[in-house]
């Protein structure tokens, strides 16, 4: 999908159709952040999994059954980052797997997020403009509100969002138009080492660590982070958090202080 065509998408809202009282009930059942926006958003989050669940392939692996629970959880999460964006149904992801719980790979040679080559457990997997794969357990501890930070479906999705316009994950999605492209870089890149080194020094932070291994990781991280712990974010990173605005748009903590 080259640069241009996401920005086909840019600005563009979703067709009119039907949110029942039961599509919002079944969004605050799954999505505990929804509660914090505002009608036009929630109902964009609705119709935007509509389109995304049909749009799609669901494929259940080691045995799983894919539900319609299992769907709505996924894509109203999943929604979450493209409020901004709410036509981009990610074209180039065709196919969701789904696994019961972390499961068993083989690497053949050292990866990018699992070093050396042999057999270890995955949480998921993303491949550059192809399937996004998930497991059921992790993704039921992504949506309770009081966790770490830690957030699946956000993770991989972001992923997805990061390599959008250039399969090579850098940890920079495609920008909005009007936003200095070569600052955002710049600026994203000194957040990255300046949490690496408040680590090396042995301060805690927010981040999980594994956000740190590459910049890919620390976008996909610090994403889970600005939606799952966003006051926290804001709080202990402002800078990224504002970075991060910029991209999502959606200011989920300001909108938790009005509330
Ligand atoms: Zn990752």
């Amino acid at each position: 999908m080259p640069i241009s065509a996401w920005w086909n998408w840019w600005g563009r809202r979703p067709s009119s159709d039907n949110v029942e009282p039961q599509d919002l009930e079944e969004l605050d059942r799954y999505v505990w952040q929804a509660c914090w926006l505002d009608d036009s958003k929630r109902r964009s989050m609705v119709l935007w999994a509509k389109r995304f669940i049909a749009s799609k392939h669901w494929e259940g692996c080691n045995g799983f059954r894919i539900n319609d629970e299992v769907k709505k959880t996924i894509a109203l999460n999943a929604s979450l980052l493209v409020l901004a964006y709410p036509e981009w149904t990610f074209p180039s992801t065709r196919t969701i797997l789904v696994y019961p719980r972390p499961y068993k790979a083989r690497s053949k040679g050292g990866d990018l997020h699992h070093g050396l080559g042999g057999e270890y457990y995955r949480s998921g997997e993303t491949v550059a403009r192809g399937p996004i794969a998930l497991n059921w357990h992790d993704i039921q501890r992504a949506i309770h509100r009081d966790n770490d930070g830690d957030h699946i479906v956000l993770h991989e999705f972001a992923h997805q969002l990061d390599m959008c316009d250039d399969p090579k994950a850098d940890g920079i999605p495609p920008l909005p138009p009007g936003l200095d492209a070569e600052q955002w870089r710049e600026d994203f890149e000194t957040e990255f080492h300046l949490a690496r080194e408040m680590v090396e020094q042995g301060e805690e932070i927010v981040i999980d660590d594994y956000g740190l291994t590459h910049p890919s990781e620390f976008f996909a991280v610090a994403s889970e982070c600005y939606f799952q712990i966003p006051w926290d974010l804001r709080e202990y990173h402002p800078e990224l958090y504002e970075l991060l605005q910029d991209f999502y748009v959606t200011d989920l903590a300001h909108a938790m202080d009005r509330s």
